[in-house]
């Protein structure tokens, strides 16, 4: 893969770049660049990106992997929040013709919009080093609004990486990792140690690669009452399942109607919610539909 200068995945590029524009990280926006050329390289080819892809690249910083993406990919669009990279932007991916960069918020995009208009509905790559504090409603909003996703292969906190592979029985179980395994076939691609970005986060970081189901891996009559039992399960983490489902304002069942479905499915009435599986929560879902 070629990427034409100004090359920037090293530490001596960045600061370079940096400094030419008086940059100053905003911490608010979670700006942790890379400066890996290896990670970079990892990321690529995990995503395997070629020149039929549409790409949407959130978050771009100065642009070090959107040249990337550039080179591998038909097209880039790369949606980034803050307007003091706008400029740099204009600067380092100067020459690239097929990149769009938006001055927007992600999490208030059109995405399913934008597909339609830019790669005519069919299924779009996501590629993204995320802002941590926003990684999950980033990563919902995709799957549940309805966004044409072929797949997802994106930096995120080591500690979400590991939420979003487990099952029951382990301390990071819980609402994301039963999401995630409904859309999607999350595989790890790569650890990343803190010393791969500037400046350091203080946490461990890891690549995943989110697969899209193409039929859900289980059957759910109503998904997003199903979504609400979980969030209600975890919500209240050392509560029974019973008593989680009855307090939750927006779900209608009272704990005799509860009562009943437990006991239709064989389970104890005091079982917790971190027990079940996504089976078990799409079983006990269609029960009460
Ligand atoms: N892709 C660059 C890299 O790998 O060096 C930067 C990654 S940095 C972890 C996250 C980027 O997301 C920053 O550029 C930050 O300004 C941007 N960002 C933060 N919140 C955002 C939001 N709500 N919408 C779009 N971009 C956002």
């Amino acid at each position: 893969m070629s990427v034409p200068e100004p090359y920037l995945g090293n530490p001596q590029k960045t600061i370079e770049i940096l400094q030419k524009y008086k940059f100053v990280f905003q911490k608010r926006y979670g700006q942790n660049f890379l400066i890996d050329p290896h990670v970079l390289q990892k990321i690529i080819r995990s995503a395997k990106v070629t020149k039929e892809d549409f790409v949407m690249e959130i978050g771009p910083g100065i642009g070090t992997m959107t040249q990337y993406l550039a080179a591998a990919a038909r097209e880039v669009v790369a949606v980034e929040i803050d307007k003091a990279l706008i400029p740099i932007l204009e600067d380092t991916l100067e020459g690239f013709e097929n990149v769009t960069v938006l001055n927007e918020d992600i999490l208030k995009v059109d995405i399913p919009r934008l597909a339609e208009e830019r790669n005519a509905g069919r299924p779009i790559k996501v590629v993204a080093n995320l802002p941590y504090y926003i990684t999950t409603p980033i990563i919902m909003g995709l799957f549940e609004n309805g966004v044409p996703l072929e797949s997802l292969t994106i930096m995120v906190q080591k500690e979400v990486a590991e939420r979003m592979k487990v099952g029951p029985g382990t301390k990071d179980y819980g609402a994301l990792s039963l999401a995630i395994q409904y859309y999607a076939r999350p595989e790890l691609m790569a650890n990343v140690p803190p010393n791969c970005f500037m400046p350091r986060p203080k946490v461990g970081s890891a690549v995943i690669q989110l697969i899209r189901h193409e039929n859900p891996p289980v059957e759910v009559k109503n998904e997003a009452l199903m979504f609400r039992m979980i969030r209600a399960s975890f919500n209240q983490r050392r509560k029974t399942l019973l008593n989680s489902l009855t307090n939750a304002t927006d779900l209608p069942f009272t704990k005799e109607e509860l009562t009943i479905a437990l006991e239709k499915l064989g389970w104890p009435v005091n079982i917790r919610g971190e027990a079940l599986t996504l089976e078990e929560f799409a079983q006990l879902s269609n029960l009460l539909v």
